[in-house]
């Protein structure tokens, strides 16, 4: 077995460590705060000022963000100078700030595959407020065409961002339904890092770690959204699956979130995790998936997709998609849309009759 392994981000992680910002920022003359709104009806963007000194502020910032907002916050940081982003939020924020960091006029040719991220562009302090995507500390920015109905990710190297500050305090606010969603994007990370065929030793440690962390406190966060451990633990658990998955890539799960996201509005982690026990049955014809199997605790794929779905029920997320009312045309463009690239780092091939079958399973649900 040959393989790699590179980290480039510092993790700078405690409750609290928000107030490092301003020394993380004194190397720089103008930074612009790239901020989720929520932060500016909940009074953190006003405080991040006070503290930082930091003028410019951009936050239209969407749910699965669209590359015309990327366009807007790119052509703000042109006009005015800045040399440094800080992006404060989920994904969705952190992404936008990595994209824009290139400053394009436009980003669509980089999004459509036409031009190559290139170094040179400006650096990334990356503060997540939602325990989920583990975007700190990936080079992967995903955005979402809403004119062609296409999400998908850009990846580059030079997309890490220069360093992540994890303050777990920051997801109290985080609502139950978000944690939940965010959450088990969370668990798809680490175990689609796992199986990949990319998977290496060191990010295979890091999902093990991060998968036990998902499934004990994750339906605490759920039920306590002011239980600090429990949002210090998926805290952790999210930064760690980030490291598991950015290398390996993710797989069948995410592959299929795309185009239930795009056509049908269901959260990313949700889209996710929708699919995650039915691919831990299909892959366990591949010894490395029931090697996770066994090193969990597990005797079968059966109990570990069991308890995929018994945490999914436990902390409210949709079992199927009965209420999409989808026909058989439908369920061929779900399938047809799901052959991602993500699809081929998948341990078992995927065909379209095992992705017909388990979408007309979910559509009983
Ligand atoms: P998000 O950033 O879209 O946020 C979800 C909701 O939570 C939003 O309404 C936001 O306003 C709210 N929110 C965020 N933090 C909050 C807080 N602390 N308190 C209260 N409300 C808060 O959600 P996400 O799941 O973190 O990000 C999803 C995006 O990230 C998707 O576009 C997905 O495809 C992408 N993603 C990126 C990577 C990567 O490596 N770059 C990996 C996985 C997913």
């Amino acid at each position: 077995m040959y393989w790699n392994y590179t980290q480039p981000v510092d993790i700078i992680f405690g409750n609290g460590k928000i107030s490092e910002l301003k020394n993380l920022l004194s190397a720089y003359k103008n930074p612009l705060l790239v901020g989720d709104p929520f932060f500016k009806t909940n009074g953190l963007i006003d405080k991040i000022k006070n503290i930082t000194e930091i003028k410019y502020v951009f936050t239209n910032v969407s749910p699965n963000p669209d590359v015309t907002e990327v366009d807007r916050c790119s052509r703000l940081i042109r006009e005015n100078n800045i040399d440094v982003l800080v992006a404060l939020g989920g994904g969705s924020a952190l992404d936008l700030a990595k994209a824009s960091s290139i400053a394009a006029e436009s980003i669509e040719p980089y999004h459509n595959g036409e031009k190559t991220v290139s170094d040179g562009h400006l650096p990334l302090i990356a503060v997540p407020t939602t325990a989920g995507t583990g975007s700190e500390v990936t080079c992967v920015s995903v955005l979402t065409n809403r004119q062609t109905g296409r999400k998908a990710p850009i990846v580059s190297e030079s997309f890490y961002p220069k360093a992540a500050l994890i303050d777990p305090e920051l997801l109290c606010s985080l609502p139950p339904a978000v944690t939940a969603s965010t959450g088990i994007d969370v668990l798809c990370h680490a175990v689609e890092g796992y199986w990949s065929k990319g998977h290496q030793p060191i990010c295979d440690a890091l999902a093990i770690h991060s998968i036990k962390l998902v499934f004990e406190y994750l339906p605490i966060a759920y039920k306590e959204p002011e239980n600090k451990i429990a949002r210090e633990k998926m805290a952790e658990a999210s930064v760690v699956a980030g490291l598991a998955f950015t290398l390996p890539k993710t797989t069948s799960s995410h592959a299929c979130s795309f185009p239930l996201t795009s056509l049908y509005h269901i959260p990313h982690g949700e889209a996710c995790g929708l699919t995650l026990d039915y691919f831990a049955r299909v892959n366990s014809y591949d010894e490395h998936t029931r090697q996770l199997i066994k090193e969990l605790g597990y005797d079968s794929a059966d109990s570990f997709a069991d308890d995929i779905f018994k945490l999914k029920k436990s902390i409210g997320l949709r079992l199927g998609i009965s209420d999409l009312k989808l026909n058989d045309d439908d369920i061929s463009q779900l399938v047809k849309l799901s052959h991602h690239p993500n699809m081929n780092n998948n341990p078992v091939e995927i065909t379209d009759e095992i992705l017909t079958g388990m979408y007309r399973q979910l559509r009983n649900l």
